[in-house]
C-alpha cells in the first residue's frame, strides 16, 4: 500500500513528498534536531564514518534536502568533490544558502535530481550517500538501481535511515512518533500532516534484513545492516 503525505490520488507519490518537503523547508532543520534531541547528528557521524575509505573521491548525496549531511560529510571528509539532488527546490534552496553561508561552495552543488531517474552518467561516483531519503522513494528498487548504475565498480553506498525498536521500546516509540511528535510539531509548524506521514512512512519502510534484501536483489554486494538507539536509526551498507 503507498504510503503518501496528501492522500491526493491525482498527484504521484514522488509529487506529494516534493511539495510536502517544499511546505516544511524552512522549518525542516530545526524540527529535525528539536524532534530528534539533537541525536540525528551521531547517527549521521558514524554513516560517514563508514566512508573514510573513500575519502578522496566524488560523492553523490541523494535526497540531500537541506544538505546537512553533505555538509556534514565535507567537513568530516573532505572528499573531492560532493554532489547533492533532491526533488523539492524549497530543500536545495535552503541548502544552497547554508553552503554558501559556510564558504563551501566550490566543494558541494546541489542540483535537482530524482532518484528515479539519477541525471548522471554510469560509473560517475565513488560513494553515495541517502540520510532518511529512501522511506521517501516511489520506487525503491528503482532508486536503488539507479544509485548503484552511478556508483563506479568498488563504490561504497550508506544509508540512513529510521527504522522501529522492537518489545517496549518499540510500543513507546511508536506512542511518541503518533501522539507526541505530530503534537510538538503543531505547536512550531502547521503541517501536522507531514509529522503523521513520517510515522507511517517509517512503519511501511522495509526495515533490517528486508532492505538489505533489497539492496542485494538490485545487485550490491557485501551488504549490510547495523542498527543503532534500540533500532530507531539504521545504517546499511552495499558496494557496487
Ligand atoms: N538527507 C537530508 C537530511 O538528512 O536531512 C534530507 C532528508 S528529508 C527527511 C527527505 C528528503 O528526500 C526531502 O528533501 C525530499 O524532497 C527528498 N526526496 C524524497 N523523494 C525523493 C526522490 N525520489 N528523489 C530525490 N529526493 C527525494
Amino acid at each position: 500500500d503507498r504510503v503518501v503525505p496528501y492522500d491526493d490520488s491525482r498527484l504521484s507519490k514522488t509529487a506529494q513528498v516534493a511539495s510536502m518537503f517544499d511546505d516544511i523547508a524552512s522549518r525542516y532543520d530545526f524540527l529535525n534536531r528539536f524532534l530528534s534531541g539533537g541525536i540525528d547528528l551521531w547517527w549521521r557521524k558514524k554513516a560517514i564514518r563508514e566512508l573514510r575509505g573513500c575519502a578522496r573521491g566524488h560523492f553523490l548525496d541523494v535526497a540531500t534536502g537541506t544538505g546537512d549531511m553533505a555538509v556534514m560529510t565535507y567537513r568530516r571528509l573532505a572528499p573531492r568533490q560532493i554532489t547533492g539532488i533532491d526533488i523539492s527546490e524549497g530543500m536545495l534552496e535552503l541548502g544552497r544558502r547554508k553552503i554558501e553561508r559556510q564558504q563551501l561552495t566550490g566543494h558541494i552543488t546541489l542540483s535537482p535530481g530524482d532518484s528515479g531517474h539519477i541525471p548522471f552518467p554510469d560509473d560517475s561516483f565513488d560513494a553515495a550517500t541517502v540520510a532518511f531519503g529512501v522511506r521517501n522513494f516511489e520506487y525503491l528498487d528503482q532508486g536503488l538501481a539507479e544509485i548503484r548504475r552511478v556508483l563506479r565498480p568498488g563504490g561504497k553506498l550508506v544509508v540512513l535511515e529510521f527504522s522501529q525498536p522492537k518489545g517496549l521500546t518499540g510500543k513507546l516509540y511508536r506512542w511518541y512518533m503518533r501522539r507526541i511528535c505530530p503534537l510538538l510539531v503543531s505547536l512550531v509548524s502547521r503541517n501536522r500532516k507531514a509529522y503523521l506521514y513520517l510515522g507511517d512512512s517509517i512503519q511501511a519502510f522495509p526495515e533490517g534484513d528486508r532492505f538489505v534484501s533489497v539492496l542485494d536483489k538490485v545487485g550490491f554486494r557485501e551488504t549490510r545492516a547495523r542498527a543503532m538507539t534500540f533500532g530507531i536509526c539504521s545504517i546499511y551498507i552495499g558496494l557496487k
